[in-house]
């Protein structure tokens, strides 16, 4: 039997609501960062925070689950303890809609004189057991003001013989974040207690003993460490978001439903040029009529759309599919009781205008997905 070949080409646009959350690029030179180290590597930012630790010769520590240690040991106690804590802290949260931001703490022990220490590295002393951990960041910075000094000037800590999570609350310090809480002090100005500042209780550069790993970490603390290593690193734009396509086609019959994730990273060159993937699954659902007779098909395809946007600034941009995903698939049904082969050819593509980042979310005027149907009865 001759195959009769009909075919029916859809070309429309499909309508969707779309939601990212985006945030403008920073204006302004970038300092250099001559202590702290601030790496880009597409959208995860790695806060790097050295430290000189001096100590005694011969200085011995108690260190829980490892009895009495030494220097060495009593740093790679609280480097790794301060590490996990704000790296479990910081994960659940994105800075601008798709950063991620990783600490890494380097402690490296060193003669308890002044002279020894690298002048690019924070330089830290030993207290008495009791003593109340300090850091002072240099610059002028307000006890309550976050101050990017730390990045590019070394800063001078003296710290009790602590545990990890207290070293933490001061590594922020060394991240450039200013405390949570002021001191309250008494007609004498003797410190007598503190007060945290108002939506900061219990956070971690409040008095973290008030607060509980839970509470510790939030999207304004993300924030504000992010704001600290964007002026030495620029941070362009992104974003990552979800783009919802919900389509009744009148004209092909079908009807398209598709959810994809869009982790746009950034250009390495700031050349106004995001790179990104869209990944998620398309669905179509339709029917065909011919003579009396009707069949119903559906097919879901998974997406994997390599995206650019092209843009400069706030934007707008124009987000587009670098090459559209083709698929073609055939499927057996039946015109009444004649058999027909159903071929379904997509070419899943998508534009998007008119991206705007200054406002948390953009608007487009076009998506275009190409469905041809081929059917041919025996
Ligand atoms: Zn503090």
């Amino acid at each position: 039997m001759t195959p009769s070949v009909l075919s029916r080409l859809a070309r429309v646009a499909a309508l969707g609501a779309v939601l990212i959350a985006v945030s403008p690029p920073r204006s302004g030179e970038a300092r250099p960062a001559a202590v702290n180290q601030v790496e880009r590597d597409g959208t995860v930012v790695t806060i790097t925070v050295p430290i000189d630790l001096h100590l005694s010769e011969g200085q011995r520590f108690r260190v829980p689950g490892q009895g009495t240690t030494d220097g060495a040991g009593l740093a790679s106690w609280w480097e790794s303890g301060a590490e996990a804590i704000w790296n479990s802290g910081l994960s659940p949260y994105l800075f601008r809609g798709c950063y991620t931001l990783r600490v890494d703490v380097e402690i490296n022990v060193v003669a308890q004189d002044p002279f020894s220490g690298d002048p690019d590295h924070h330089q830290v002393y030993l207290q008495q057991s009791g003593y109340r951990s300090q850091v002072w960041r240099g610059g002028g910075a307000d006890k309550n003001q976050d101050d990017p000094n730390p990045y590019s000037n070394n800063a001078l800590g003296r710290w009790g013989t602590i545990g990890p999570t207290t070293v933490a609350h001061e590594v922020g310090h060394l991240l450039g974040l200013a405390d949570d809480y002021t001191d309250v002090r008494d007609s004498s100005g003797k410190t007598v207690g503190v007060q945290s500042l108002p939506g900061r209780d219990g956070t971690f550069m409040d008095n973290y003993r008030r607060g509980t790993p839970s509470t510790w970490f939030d999207q304004e603390l993300v924030d504000r460490l992010g704001e600290m290593a964007g002026i030495v690193e620029p941070l362009p734009p992104c974003f990552q978001g979800t783009v919802h396509i919900v389509q009744e086609d009148d004209l092909g019959g079908h009807t398209r439903r598709a959810i994809l994730d869009v982790a746009l990273a950034v250009d390495p060159n700031d050349a106004g040029e995001l790179q990104g993937l869209a990944t998620g699954t398309f669905d179509l659902e339709g029917r065909v009529t011919q003579g009396g007779c009707e069949f119903s098909y559906s097919t879901s395809v998974g997406v994997s759309l390599e995206l650019s946007a092209a843009g400069e600034g706030d934007g707008p941009y124009t987000v587009t599919a670098k090459a559209p995903q083709r698929v073609e698939e055939t499927q057996r049904h039946a015109l009444c009781d004649t058999p027909v082969d159903l071929t379904i050819e997509w070419e899943i593509g998508l534009t998007i205008e008119d991206v705007f980042f200054d406002d948390g979310r953009y608007e487009f005027t076009d998506e275009s997905t190409d469905i041809v149907l081929f059917y041919s009865g025996r």
